[in-house]
């Protein structure tokens, strides 16, 4: 099997694999199961740093975004869809579907969103129910300054629901202190655990604009709704994936004792970038790269799927390319969770190295070795 260095899913501890493998009994009678799911629930959310309640949910990370888009949209609603990335403007659609109006915020994929732009924009225009954001956008690794952006919305009243699949665990998240009324994570990105669930956590005044609404909310599997008494009753809207929530419990275990998790992150996210800067690659940001993944344009006269068969079929390992308007055009290096270690980050570039001088690139260094001569000087 081929090690996989994408921007999620990431690799998984064995740990978590032999959690999955419990025997379990059933999730909807057994009392002690919603316990233990409970249990995960305040882990993540001590983890968020936030007091609001979270919710597992039985399906992949898109479901969180949809199930926040398909609770909060009454049909007109007018919601704001912050946009400088495929996953920000990918709001719209599920704004669209539940009968809300859109406005999208457009502005420069090439960087994060300038938080006094914004400024600029929502004192003339701020009649929003809530606002939706990205923190990493990960088909272009734009980290964006959620810290700054939501408590500016919330000046205006305006509900603030942020993307976080892949940032939360990477990067630094404080959801109280940064007003986020939902915030939505997945299992397969810098929580490493497999692909298969989502999570949300739920601000009081996010529970109470769809408790308030006129209409009744037009889901049955994305209504945050049917979720908020799980914990009293012992009861859940649908059967939960009981080895799933086994597993990632057990992930979860594994980022909380990983106490410099963040600023390991950070400093070998600097290492790549400085890297592929002394290699003579071309990172496709200007500036506001995340910790997460790293983004670099494709060499010219090379196509990125050359690259990434190179790299699985002789080097066996796994990178990845991107899509819609960035197809083609960039390929992708993750560095999150568990793939944030320094051997396997090297071993990534060393064999990219390789790759990239075999299709006709020539690197101006051994990346492998600079990454590593990079992450030790920052100490
Ligand atoms: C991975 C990811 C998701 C979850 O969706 P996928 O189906 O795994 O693509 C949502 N948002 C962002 C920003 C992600 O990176």
């Amino acid at each position: 099997m081929y090690k996989m260095m994408t921007p999620g899913p990431t690799m998984v501890a064995d740990s978590v694999m032999q959690a999955r493998s419990r025997k379990f009994g059933n999730p909807d009678v057994d009392g002690d199961f919603c316990e233990e799911y409970h249990q995960v629930c305040r882990s993540l959310a001590e983890l968020l740093h936030t007091d609001n309640e979270v919710y597992i949910l039985g399906g992949e990370g898109i479901l969180a975004l949809e199930a926040a888009c398909a609770s909060l949209t009454e049909p007109g609603d007018k919601v704001l869809v912050i946009d400088n990335g495929i996953f920000g403007k990918g709001f719209a659609d599920f704004v669209t579907i539940y009968g809300g109006c859109p406005e999208l915020y457009t502005v420069d994929y090439h960087k994060p969103v300038e938080v006094d732009e914004l400024r600029r924009f929502l004192e003339k225009h701020h009649d929003y129910k809530y606002a939706t954001v990205v923190h990493c956008d990960t088909p272009s690794g734009v980290l964006n300054d959620i810290r700054s952006i939501c408590p500016l919305l919330k000046e205006y009243g305006i509900l603030t629901v942020v993307d976080s699949v892949a940032a939360m665990f990477g990067e630094e998240v404080r959801v109280d202190d940064w007003e986020i009324d939902v915030i939505c994570g997945g299992s397969q990105k810098a929580l490493s655990a497999p692909p298969g669930l989502a999570f949300v956590t739920v601000s009081e005044a996010a529970m109470q604009a769809m408790e308030q609404r006129k209409q009744p909310i037009a889901s049955f599997y994305c209504n945050l709704l049917t979720f908020k008494n799980y914990y009293r009753d012992k009861w859940f809207p649908y059967t939960m994936p009981i080895s799933d929530i086994y597993g990632l419990a057990e992930a979860v275990r594994l980022v909380r004792e990983d106490k410099n998790r963040i600023e390991r992150h950070q400093r070998i996210a600097a290492a790549v970038r400085e890297t592929m800067k002394k290699a003579g690659l071309s990172l496709y940001l200007e500036y506001g790269d995340a910790a997460t993944v790293t983004v670099i344009r494709v060499p010219s006269g090379i196509r990125d799927t050359e690259i990434i068969e190179t790299m699985k079929e002789k080097y066996g390992i796994l990178i990845s390319g991107s899509f819609d308007v960035l197809a083609g055009k960039v390929i992708r290096l993750g560095h999150m969770g568990n793939n944030a270690k320094v051997e396997d980050v090297a071993d990534m570039l060393s064999a990219l190295t390789k790759t990239l001088n075999e299709l006709g690139f020539v690197c101006q260094c051994e990346m492998g070795h600079m990454f590593q001569s990079q992450y030790s000087t920052q100490e």
